[in-house]
């Protein structure tokens, strides 16, 4: 198959989009004016059911969709594109939506290190043994999901943490001997061709970095583009570069972003997990829950239950960030924590290495443990899985129970506490 994309500028040459009243297609352009807006034949020929397109998982998680906006934001781009304005009126409205939609999420500005007097925006390290780096060429996707919490590297430069320097990259790694993993990220790495992870992964390889044990690329090219893996004319040349750094001691994972347990049905995905285990490569998943999408719990066991049969291990449950369009997405805490409890406890032990729900937020990882009662007060459980602070794991802290709470900003401490435990250290970590 060949890869072909379409966004808020194409997207009435794709075939299927006749079944789209003028309307709707109307929202598609307003809603991917300010959302980034990218598909691919792949979603649309592989995934999406058209016969029922408007419930369709896979179209909601790439087709903009009107309440992604407040009804606000949606009548201030639609007048504006209604009556033609000019470009530089629609980009300076379109710019004070985005900024009202928290583009930047979980300050991530502080993962950002200094090394020898210089900031590396291509790097964040927050948690101490693992690493991100953001390769410059690696800053796109095949198709953008509607609700990333990277959208804004897609379209405001002034945010994109991206670095192309593999030699500053290294001198950082090796001089920090508490990092274990490397974490290519962006975007999506998977989209650069194998000449470019050559550079990188040689740069690494080079540099004979002792404490280096692993290798982890986040991606969603797995369901969203396994050509990548088994077709494109790279293909082959990727095994091999996998091959040469596991036969150097160092492991591969792919830390890949699964949604839905229909993305792991096509054949091609099947061939392409065959063909990087038999390289060595170990895949993991992840994904938010999102609701329109996988708010469900008997869906979630049969994921990891399909996974765990293709040799995938479960890795997180995430709740979507605050950013983007998050109220459409969002489930309650405590509703996401019963899905969550119900497929864990329907699945066998082996399906059960995955950890969550949780929340990746400004003082780190936050699992939902759960909703209980303490001396007669009703808490939310909670628990560290990463903090910016490696003391703070593993340590459970309770906060008033909430109903409604979507994130850890709607919770405050239970018991008539002023902060909770890790507060005043954040602030000091911050300011
Ligand atoms: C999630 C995340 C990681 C990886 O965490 P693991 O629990 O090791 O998978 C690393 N850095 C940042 C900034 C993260 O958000
Ligand atoms: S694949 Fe990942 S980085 Fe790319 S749009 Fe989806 S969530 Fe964002």
């Amino acid at each position: 198959m060949k890869y072909r994309s379409y966004s808020s500028h194409n997207f009435r040459q794709i075939p299927q989009i006749e079944r789209l009243t003028e309307e709707q297609k109307f929202v598609i352009q307003v809603v991917g004016t300010v959302l980034p807006f990218r598909t691919s034949n792949y979603v649309i020929d592989e995934l999406i059911n058209w016969d029922n397109f408007e419930k369709d998982p896979f179209y909601i998680l790439t087709f903009p969709q009107r309440d992604m906006l407040s009804p606000r934001q949606f009548d201030r781009v639609a007048s504006l594109i209604k009556r033609e304005a000019p470009r530089h009126e629609v980009k300076q409205v379109v710019d004070e939506i985005r900024m009202e939609l928290n583009p930047n999420p979980a300050g991530q500005e502080h993962n950002v290190p200094e090394f020898e007097g210089e900031r590396l925006p291509g790097i964040q390290h927050k948690y101490s043994q693992t690493m991100l780096f953001f390769p410059t060429q690696g800053q796109t996707c095949h198709a953008y999901c509607t609700f990333c919490f990277r959208w804004p590297q897609f379209g405001l430069s002034d945010f994109k943490f991206a670095m192309k320097d593999a030699d500053l990259m290294v001198k950082y790694l090796k001089a920090n001997p508490n990092i274990t993993d490397v974490l290519f990220t962006g975007g999506d790495p998977m989209v650069m061709k194998t000449k470019i992870f050559e550079t990188y992964f040689n740069a690494i390889l080079d540099a004979n970095v002792p404490h280096l044990r692993t290798i982890r690329i986040g991606t969603k090219a797995l369901t969203y583009w396994p050509y990548r893996f088994i077709t494109d004319e790279d293909a082959d040349e990727l095994m091999r570069l996998f091959e040469k750094v596991k036969s150097r001691g160092i492991n591969i994972a792919l830390m890949a972003h699964v949604n839905h347990p229909d993305e792991l049905i096509p054949t091609a995905v099947k061939d392409a997990i065959k063909r990087l285990h038999t390289v060595g490569v170990q895949i993991r998943s992840q994904s938010p829950i999102l609701k329109n999408i996988n708010d469900n719990s008997t869906l979630w066991a049969r994921k990891w239950k399909e996974e765990v049969k293709q040799g995938i291990v479960p890795y997180y449950m995430f709740v979507p960030r605050d950013t983007g369009a998050q109220d459409y997405f969002a489930v309650p805490l405590e509703r996401t924590w019963k899905i969550f409890r119900w497929a864990y406890s329907h699945v066998s032990g082996i399906c059960r290495t995955v950890k969550g729900p949780s929340m990746s937020c400004g003082a780190g990882k936050i699992q939902v443990l759960g909703v209980s009662e303490i001396n007669g007060e009703k808490v939310f459980v909670l628990n560290f899985l990463q903090g910016r602070n490696q003391n703070w794991v593993g340590k459970p802290f309770f906060a008033e129970y909430n109903p409604d709470a979507i994130w850890i900003s709607d919770l405050k401490p239970a018991f008539g506490k002023e902060c909770f435990f890790y507060e005043d250290e954040l602030f000091r970590i911050m300011n």
